[in-house]
């Protein structure tokens, strides 16, 4: 026999018995996400290098340890590690800024990590998520997280927890950084080398760092006197509380976590993540912010905008499995030729029917249709001849006589 050629680590097969959970989270962001406006847009898996390098920030582990990529024809093209630049790439490059603001589209779709195997992680994972262009009010802000919420509400996720922080704008972030490296400066040296190599370029997202001994650091009353200061400026200050308002008149529920600063480099003002508490242990499902200056930053004109991301393996692992779900019915017969006539009939008629394609002993056959469907059309030579079909609701057991042409009423 030949050798078996294995997948590949980090990669999983999405099997059929677990593709209909799949196929809920897909059509529920159909539906949710477009009574709110937002249309669809399927970007390329592979992109230029450059776009992440620019697009998502040359200082995250993302750009810096966990990007997939590879040379052709003299490029440096990337798999994709997320897709918001992919999205504002496009944005810019269809001209969509000259669209009436907002724009609002979405995505779902496979997204490419390198990361180290023993954190749960796949290499391959997927994500759903929304980007809106063109707004800067913080009411953009507020229906994306009422989106968000709506969504996971939609597929069953209840004991939801938003998290919202604002890490200000430019101006007003600068001074802060300034004061994190400054308060944090005598303890460089017992910090973890993640935190001393972002010290410089980007001090805030040491606050978001999970090592103990940095995170009792971060607990030193000095050093939480800076953090938990009010950095942010006057502008800054009131589209944060324009947010919390709207929230509040809409009955989000909110706390504010001062330590949340998100692992990208792009964002600015709005920061959030969304907890869920299903299954008992506390999970970040969501997450997203307003990231004004990206499209500028690649090229576009001058666009406020703001999104989120989910996980799509992380959903999936907080819902119920699904029931399988049963064909409408599973012809039994002696006749080949009279069962597959039956059930192409039936099937135009738009009903789910499978027969026995293997010349299986009647028996055999209505064992299976137990198994497989809502009911058995059982189809033997004396219904060929009255021209009926014997029709058996396999939950109940009750069986009646049916016209051939009236099946397809019977079993809707
Ligand atoms: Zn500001
Ligand atoms: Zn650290």
């Amino acid at each position: 026999m030949a050798k078996i050629i294995n997948i590949i680590k980090g990669t999983k097969d999405i099997l059929p018995q677990d593709v209909e959970q799949w196929h809920i989270l897909e059509s529920k962001a159909l539906e949710i996400f477009s009574k709110y406006g937002y249309k669809e847009i399927r970007t390329p898996i592979f992109e230029a290098t450059e776009l992440f390098a620019r697009g998502v920030g040359d200082t995250t582990d993302i750009v810096n340890k966990e990007m997939y990529t590879f040379e052709k024809s003299e490029r440096s093209l990337t798999l994709r590690p997320e897709n918001t630049a992919g999205v504002v790439r496009s944005f810019i490059e269809n001209g969509m800024a000259r669209l009436s603001a907002p724009v609002k589209l979405w995505y779902k779709g496979p997204m490419f990590r390198y990361e180290r195997p023993q954190a749960g992680r796949q290499r391959q994972f997927h994500q759903v998520g929304v980007e809106m262009f063109g707004i800067k009010n913080a009411a953009a802000d507020a229906e994306v997280i009422l989106l968000a919420v709506n969504y996971l509400k939609s597929l069953g996720l209840c004991d939801l927890e938003v998290e919202l922080n604002s890490l200000g704008c430019p101006t007003c972030r600068e001074a802060y950084k300034s004061k994190i490296k400054e308060v944090l400066k005598p303890e460089f040296d017992n910090l973890c080398e993640d935190c001393q190599s972002r010290y410089e370029k980007n001090p805030l997202r040491l606050l978001d760092c999970k090592v103990e001994s940095c995170k009792e650091i971060f607990a030193k009353p000095e050093i939480q006197k800076v953090i938990q200061s009010d950095f942010i400026c006057e502008e800054c200050a009131a589209h944060f509380e324009e947010l919390k308002s709207y929230l509040d008149k809409l009955n989000v529920k909110y706390t504010i976590n001062k330590l949340l600063v998100r692992g990208l480099d792009y964002y600015n003002r709005t920061v959030f993540e969304i907890k869920s508490n299903n299954l008992g242990s506390q999970n970040a499902v969501c997450g997203g912010g307003r990231y004004d200056s990206l499209v500028r930053n690649l090229g576009g004109e001058d666009t406020p905008a703001v999104g989120w991301a989910m996980g799509m393996e992380r959903l999936n692992s907080l819902l119920p499995v699904p029931e399988p779900e049963l064909l409408d019915g599973y012809i039994v017969s002696t006749s080949p030729a009279d069962a597959f006539e039956l059930a192409e009939n039936l099937r135009t008629l738009g009903l789910k029917i499978e027969f026995d394609l293997a010349n299986k002993k009647f028996t055999k056959q209505l064992e299976k249709a137990s198994k497989v469907a809502k009911y058995a059309l059982i189809l033997g030579e004396d219904e060929i001849k009255s021209g009926t079909v014997s029709v058996k609701n396999l939950s109940t057991g009750e069986q009646v006589a049916v016209a051939k042409n009236k099946i397809a009423e019977t079993l809707k």
